[in-house]
């Protein structure tokens, strides 16, 4: 496959140029790589039509032939990591390690998910009724999902989905939309025409897709903001909605903590792809007995990462990946600038081609403050000093997110219920991030509605359904 060019949409098994295209920069340069498909309303309607001519075949395949296309699909990413990492990198801007460990666990993900089972409960089997509980599948799913993990944030939605029995219409961020239709040219070429079909556009696709009369799901995966959107205008015909939203995860870290040895990790908990992460570290409550030697120890560990072109050997971090990102992190810089807060590391921008934001450290700003209580997602971490434990605990918990969190301490115990008081999806114990298709994954109050991953996520894909059967002696039926 040529990852550089010929980049279309994959509708109903085929390839399909847009009739328009829209521009794809590279992030680390600004310069345009290429141009993908801005598909029209009738695409999109044929992409639906395709979906929905596929399910009922689909969903009558057996799961064990379910399993095993998507496990071929999962080999088939696996087998082309290398030109999908450098295409990811291209258009995304992570390091080409970075997107590496994300294209491999884009296919270790569909394997895994492959293995999940469907359960079927029996309610009563008696002498008058056999009543059993089982999951069928919905129908099409549209599946939305954004910029910063094109592809592994995809394959939190194709895995179960299509495994439960359900068709696809899966668009990508117009930021990041070259390796989800590459992806879609390797699914064509091992599902069913119809099953997935890859559409991509500028900003009218996605709320095409949540009013579209043919989607029965929506499966989204973005900022809250566009989460309320989308709930909205889902309603309009009940669609069932996951909605994976954004966060603001508050990291404690307790006084027990060996600071040199920690330090390196709790950086990449908030830095790790650029800050760009929904479960990134986004405010760190430091103990006040360890706070100076932890922030010093951050400080230095952070002078030794390498920032540049992804594309460049030794990169750690890379580029904001788009033009609203990159000011929207420049603007949050600029308040924490103008109400005097005191800056560890940072907080000018880069004066260079391309949207590059050094790692920027703020020492202790207040509780109210914007960097605070927002979600910044990008490079730039508020460290903020605690002496009480019900204090920072009521601190982490007082936002509108719950996505996740994390708990750092020599003395697991102790760290592990303090982890159990934090209002949140997930919370970690000394260590943070770590997903598997295995496990729900989501967000309490306004970071998400549903999960994916696990039992529960897979069920999500599915309409619950019981079937009673009464039992009646041979010629007792009513007449
Ligand atoms: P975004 O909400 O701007 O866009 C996400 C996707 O929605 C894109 O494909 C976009 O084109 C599409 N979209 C935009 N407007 C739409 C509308 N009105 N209707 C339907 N679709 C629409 O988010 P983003 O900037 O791409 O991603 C960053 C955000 O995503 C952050 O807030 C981050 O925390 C969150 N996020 C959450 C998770 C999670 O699992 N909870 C994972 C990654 C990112």
């Amino acid at each position: 496959m040529n990852f550089d060019s010929d980049y279309a949409m994959t509708i109903g098994g085929e390839r399909v140029s847009g009739g328009a295209t829209f521009e794809v920069l590279n992030p680390a340069t600004e310069a345009v790589i290429a141009r993908a498909p801005d598909a029209s309303r009738n695409q999109l309607d044929a992409a639906v039509a395709a979906a929905r001519t596929a399910f009922p075949d689909w969903a009558a395949t057996p799961i064990a032939e379910r399993r095993a296309a998507l496990t071929a699909l999962g080999d088939a990413v696996l087998a082309n990591i290398d030109g999908l990492k450098r295409l990811l990198t291209a258009e995304q801007g992570k390091p080409h390690g970075d997107a590496e460990m994300e294209i491999g666990g884009a296919g270790m993900w569909l394997k895994g998910a492959a293995t999940l089972e469907l359960p079927v409960m029996v309610n009563e089997d008696s002498a008058e009724r056999y009543s059993e509980t089982r999951h069928v599948p919905i129908g099409v799913v549209g599946a939305i999902a954004p910029w910063n993990f094109p592809m592994i944030l995809a394959m939190f939605k194709v895995g179960p989905a299509l495994l439960a029995g359900n068709t696809m219409v899966l668009k990508p961020s117009p930021f990041t939309p070259l390796t989800t239709l590459k992806f879609g040219e390797l699914a064509a070429a091992i599902l069913p025409p119809g099953v997935l079909n890859i559409v991509t556009g500028g900003d009218a696709l996605g709320p095409w897709m949540t009013e579209h009369p043919g989607i029965d799901k929506v499966s989204f995966t973005g900022s809250t903001a566009t989460g309320r959107r989308v709930m909205q205008s889902a309603s309009a015909t009940l669609k069932r909605v996951t909605l994976e939203l954004g966060g603001n995860d508050p990291a404690i870290v307790m006084p027990d903590v060996d600071v040199e040895a920690i330090a390196e990790e709790l950086f990449w908990a908030a830095f790790r792809n650029n800050g760009q992460i929904c479960i990134a570290t986004k405010r760190m409550y430091v103990h006040a007995d360890i706070y100076e030697p932890l922030k010093a120890a951050l400080v230095t560990y952070a002078r030794t990462v390498k920032i540049g072109d992804g594309a460049e050997q030794g990169t750690q971090i890379g580029p904001i990946n788009n033009k609203p990102q990159y000011d929207r992190v420049l603007e949050l810089i600029q308040d924490a600038r103008d109400k005097g807060y005191t800056f560890l590391l940072g907080g000018d921008a880069a004066n260079v081609p391309g949207y590059f934001i050094p790692v920027t450290i703020i020492d202790n700003p207040p509780e109210d403050s914007r960097i605070v209580q927002e979600e910044q997602f990008g490079p730039v971490l508020p460290l903020i000093k605690f002496d009480d434990l019900d204090d920072v605990i009521a601190r982490a918990n007082a936002s509108d997110y719950g996505l996740g969190g994390s708990v750092w301490g020599v003395d697991e115990d102790r760290a592990f219920a303090v982890a159990e008081r934090i209002a949140s999806g997930t919370v970690w114990v000394n260590e943070t991030q770590h997903l598997t298709p295995f496990a729900a994954f989501g967000g309490m109050k306004q970071s998400g509605v549903g999960v994916e991953g696990g039992l529960e996520g897979l069920l999500e894909y599915t309409n619950t359904q019981t079937i009673v059967r009464r039992r009646r002696p041979a010629g007792a039926l009513p007449s």
